[in-house]
């Protein structure tokens, strides 16, 4: 499957870091993070690899919108609006999550990983869509970024996890 337009709201990237108190370190002028094993805990790596990339969690965002949830502050039909583009894809290319989905509790939650490159040509814009893919990407390209999406097909419950960097450059 290969969708061209993201089925999701891109990020705004921090204008500034999140400091040390989360214990991050900061690289390229303060928008991207470096992190280790901890902070991907609920998000694994881009499908179909092992590596531990740099990038950008988004964990503290994702706690902070199913506390509102929980409060009442945010409308369900806010947090559960995935594109029918976006539920397609993790019905038939997403790698399952271990976890339910914090939602509705079903069992049906995705990662969907979205690569953006100018390099990457037909690539660029498209999820990932077979084991391996990523590796071949990276093997063949300086530079991209990797969304990875959650995705719960039952609820339409969507969140940016991540946001990596890949690349022969970001290789080892
Ligand atoms: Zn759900």
């Amino acid at each position: 499957m290969h969708l061209q337009a993201p089925p999701f709201p891109l990020p705004r990237l921090r204008r500034r870091p999140l400091g040390p108190r989360l214990g991050v370190r900061t690289v390229r002028a303060g928008l991207v993070l470096a992190f280790g094993m901890r902070s991907v805990s609920r998000v694994p790596n881009a499908a179909y690899t092992a590596a531990v990339p740099r990038g950008t969690d988004y964990a503290l965002a994702r706690r902070a919108v199913l506390r509102d949830l929980r409060l009442g502050t945010r409308a369900r039909e806010d947090v559960c609006d995935a594109h029918p583009e976006l539920v397609r894809a993790a019905r038939n290319v997403g790698e399952p999550a271990t976890a339910d989905c914090p939602v509705c509790g079903g069992g049906e939650l995705y990662f969907v990983s979205y690569v953006y490159g100018d390099g990457l040509k037909a690539a660029n814009g498209c999820c990932l869509s077979y084991p391996g893919e990523l590796d071949k990407l990276r093997a063949k390209h300086d530079e991209f970024d990797c969304y990875v999406v959650e995705v719960c097909v039952d609820c339409r419950w969507n969140h940016l996890g991540r946001r990596e960097l890949h690349g022969r450059r970001h290789a080892g």
